[in-house]
C-alpha cells in the first residue's frame, strides 16, 4: 500500500510525535518517526524478545513486543531499556545429579518462594504464558512441568519487571528449561541437526541472514 493510500495513524513513541500508517507495527511506526533503523539486530518476528515497549491508552498501561503490535490513533509508545544483568548465578555444569536441585534452586532463586500471587507477570507475557503457575511449579520442584510452560518464551523478561518479589521468572524459566536438559538425553532429531552443521552438510545459504 502506497503512504497516499494508507490512512494516517497520529502516535506518539518515546515523546515525540509521529504521523504512522495504518498497517504498520510500532517497530515500522519508530523507523518512520526518525528512530535509526540499524540493520541485522532484532528478528521482527516475535522470537527474540527485545522490542519491549510500555504502551498507554488513556489511563491504561500495558506492554507488549513492537515488532508485534500494530499503531492505533493517539497510543503512547516508550520502548523500553534491556533490564540489567539478572542477580541469579549458577552454572548448571555443577549439577552433578538431580538430588539436590531443589535445594539449589531455592539458594539460586531464594524470591521464588514468595510468590504472592499478583498475576502481574501473567498480565505482562506477551505470549500468554502462565507465568504465575510456572513459578509455583518450579517452587515445588517439578522442574520439567515448569520448563515445559515456558516453551514458547522469548526472554523479553517484560514479567520480571513486573514482578513486585524480584522472583525473575524469565530466568526461572530458563533454569528449569537448562536443567531439565542438563539430565535428559538430547532429541535426536537435535543431534542429528548438530552433527550435520558441524560436517558442513547442511545448507543454511538460503536461510533469512537479516537485513
Ligand atoms: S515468560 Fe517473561 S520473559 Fe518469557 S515471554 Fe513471557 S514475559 Fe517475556
Ligand atoms: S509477578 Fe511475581 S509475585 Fe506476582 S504472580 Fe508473578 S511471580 Fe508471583
Amino acid at each position: 500500500m502506497s503512504d497516499s493510500a494508507a490512512a494516517s495513524v497520529p502516535l506518539t513513541i518515546n515523546g515525540t510525535a509521529v504521523e504512522a500508517l495504518a498497517g504498520m507495527t510500532l517497530v515500522e511506526a519508530a523507523w518512520r518517526g526518525g528512530v535509526p533503523r540499524v540493520r541485522g539486530v532484532g528478528c521482527l518476528e516475535g522470537v527474540c524478545g527485545s522490542c519491549r515497549v510500555l504502551l498507554r491508552r488513556g489511563r491504561d498501561v500495558t506492554v507488549a513486543l513492537a515488532c508485534q503490535t500494530f499503531v492505533e490513533p493517539g497510543i503512547e509508545v516508550v520502548f523500553l531499556p534491556a533490564p540489567s544483568a539478572p542477580r541469579h548465578h549458577y552454572e548448571i555444569e555443577e549439577f552433578a545429579d538431580g538430588w539436590d536441585v531443589q535445594a539449589r534452586f531455592h539458594e539460586i532463586f531464594p524470591e521464588a518462594a514468595r510468590c504472592r500471587h499478583c498475576h502481574g507477570c501473567v498480565r505482562s507475557c506477551p505470549k500468554d504464558i502462565d507465568v504465575e503457575a510456572a513459578i509455583v511449579l518450579a517452587a515445588a520442584g517439578r522442574f520439567r512441568d515448569a520448563g515445559a510452560m515456558f516453551f514458547e518464551c522469548v526472554m523479553c523478561e517484560l514479567c520480571d519487571g513486573a514482578c513486585p518479589e524480584q522472583i525473575a521468572p524469565a530466568h526461572v524459566g530458563l533454569f528449569c528449561r537448562r536443567v531439565t536438559a542438563h539430565f535428559h538425553l538430547r532429541p535426536p532429531n537435535l543431534i542429528h541437526r548438530l552433527e550435520e552443521l558441524r560436517q558442513g552438510r547442511y545448507d543454511v545459504s538460503g536461510m533469512p541472514q537479516g537485513e
